[in-house]
């Protein structure tokens, strides 16, 4: 085994001594629900599958956090879907004018429960640059409710990342709340 494996094998170590010892504390107690609940946090918290869905050049870095250099794979989250049925995280990347936020809303109601959304960049969280002109919302919180706001004009992958962990850490423990991350 290689020098770089063996420096991470503590590492996982410690996520799965933890996950197993709250199951254990539960099955011992008796909180079948708990366990129940424990494991699909797990199990959504690692496979949250992002809707392809570019709208502008935040597109652009929304694909590059799928390339081999930051490889969103890391994440469970390479799978984009082309369908918002098999979506559970939205990531509104561009800049969304009046006759888009039709569409935005209507793929956001095709999502399967549970789903979140991602604002990515100046544009889908304020409007941008774009803020006060005629056909620009500004702020896609108006259409749909955010969960992650990206900032930067655009976001590098890295802070999409990052944004995409804050849901992980959402479905994993069951607790929702407004983050924003830089
Ligand atoms: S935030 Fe900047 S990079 Fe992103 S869509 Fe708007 S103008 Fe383009």
């Amino acid at each position: 085994m290689s020098q770089a494996r063996h420096e991470l094998d503590w590492l996982n170590d410690e996520v799965v001594v933890s996950e197993v010892d709250v199951v254990n504390e539960n099955v011992i107690a008796g909180k079948l629900p708990n366990v129940i609940k424990k494991v699909l946090g797990w199990g959504y918290g690692n496979s949250t599958w992002p809707l392809g869905f570019g709208i502008a050049c935040c597109a652009i870095e929304m694909m590059a956090a799928s390339s081999s250099k930051y490889d969103i794979a890391r994440f469970g989250s390479e799978a984009m879907r082309m369908s918002p049925r098999q979506a559970d995280v939205m990531i509104v990347a561009g800049t969304v004018n009046e006759k888009m936020a039709v569409v935005v809303r209507r793929l956001y109601d095709q999502m399967s429960e549970p789903k979140f959304v991602i604002a990515m960049g100046a544009c889908a969280s304020n409007g941008g640059p774009y803020w006060d002109t005629y056909n620009v919302v500004d702020g896609v919180h108006k259409v749909v409710p955010v969960d992650v706001y990206v900032p930067g004009c655009p976001p590098r992958p890295e802070a999409l990342l990052q944004g995409l962990m804050e849901i992980q850490e959402m479905l994993k423990t069951g607790k929702r709340g407004l983050i924003t991350k830089g």
